[in-house]
């Protein structure tokens, strides 16, 4: 035992050392918790919402860690040399995939871990997702830009803003979790169905808010492509988004493609435009003043809020997102609704 830990340990010194050097910002001071031992199951997710979900399906069975935290932009996240030595105790790492974490599979591949990388939307049967066209695109906000053209094939990672979509993931994540420890099944079921109940729950109240909102009025422009399976879910049609449609050679879109955003946000009626939290909504605001249309309150889509935030769970992430545009495009949300 103590020969198998010095040996890894001696090995992630050495790919620290690699990571180092191509790390090119200064480590920062993190917060990973200590990990309370025991034989809970040690498992390491991609970003926030994931570990939400790992911890609602595995509940007192699993300790959860996540590589972003609340806050935290999983797309531009910057992988640190301490990170490896995060995957060396863990059952399984869960990501999202096509190439939402980009950094992900190289950062697992390089820890040289035992535990299975799974990235649970690769999981799902190609026919239910939906087409993304830019993936790549969300780098912008990064200093680095390169072509990636391979990744324009790719599905649309941004499942979980259909319910439906989460939910799925969910039974993904009570198979896995399942599959690790068995003699765990019940509690995994137990939980999952609980917390597929509260997603029904919620699903329904979103459906009912929408409805207020007159037809004409479902139109989303946002900061970035990330609203595709939203507006299939609700009936909105997605006008264009401030980032998504940028070319990913320069940090903002250039001033050809905010002109031609601009004449769309015109063609389309649009009167009210939604930026996102963290997401660079400096274009957004930029566009949205030259259209001369409204612009909402920043919309959560990446990632969950800090604990005193609008979107500190996932159930109030989406609340957050649908209230926001519901209100902002002329509907309703009742109070005892909320
Ligand atoms: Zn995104």
């Amino acid at each position: 035992m103590y020969f198998l830990f010095a040996k890894n340990l001696f090995r992630l010194i050495s790919l620290s050392a690699i990571l180092l050097l191509a790390a090119c910002q200064p480590p920062e001071a993190e917060v990973w918790p200590e990990n309370p031992g025991g034989n809970r199951l040690q498992i390491v997710t991609s970003f926030s919402l994931l570990q939400e979900w790992v911890e609602a399906v595995g509940g007192d069975a699993v300790v959860v860690r996540s590589f972003v935290g609340p806050e935290g932009d999983p797309h531009t996240y910057q992988a640190r040399p301490g990170d490896l030595r995060k995957m060396v105790d863990a059952a399984v790492v869960f990501g999202i995939g096509f190439e939402f974490e980009s950094w992900l599979p190289r950062l697992h591949r390089s820890s040289e871990t035992p535990a299975p990388l799974i990235l649970l939307a690769e999981s799902l049967p190609a026919e239910s997702l939906l087409d993304g066209h830019h993936c790549d695109e969300h780098e912008h906000g990064h200093d680095h830009h390169h072509h990636h053209d391979h990744l324009h094939d790719l599905p649309d990672p941004h499942l979980w803003m259909d319910i439906r979509m989460t939910q799925k993931l969910i039974d993904l994540i009570e198979a896995e979790l399942t599959t690790i420890q068995p003699e765990q099944a019940d509690v995994f079921a137990e939980n999952a169905k609980a917390y597929q109940e509260k997603l029904t729950l919620l699903d329904r109240q979103l459906v009912s808010w929408i409805s207020t909102v007159p037809e004409e009025n479902r139109k989303l422009f946002t900061g970035h492509d990330v609203f595709a399976y939203f507006a299939e879910r609700f009936g909105f049609e997605v006008i264009g988004s401030a980032l998504g449609s940028a070319s990913t050679e320069t940090k903002d879109p250039g001033a050809g493609e905010i002109r031609e955003l601009i004449q769309r946000i015109r063609d389309s009626g649009v009167q009210v435009v939604f930026p996102e939290a963290g997401s660079d909504s400096r274009a957004v605001r930029r566009i949205a003043e030259e259209a001369d249309v409204a612009v909402a309150p920043d919309l959560y889509t990446d990632y969950l809020s800090l604990p005193d935030g609008p979107a500190y769970t996932y159930t109030e992430m989406m609340r957050h997102n649908v209230r926001t545009i519901v209100e902002a495009l002329g509907g309703t949300v009742a109070d005892e609704d909320e």
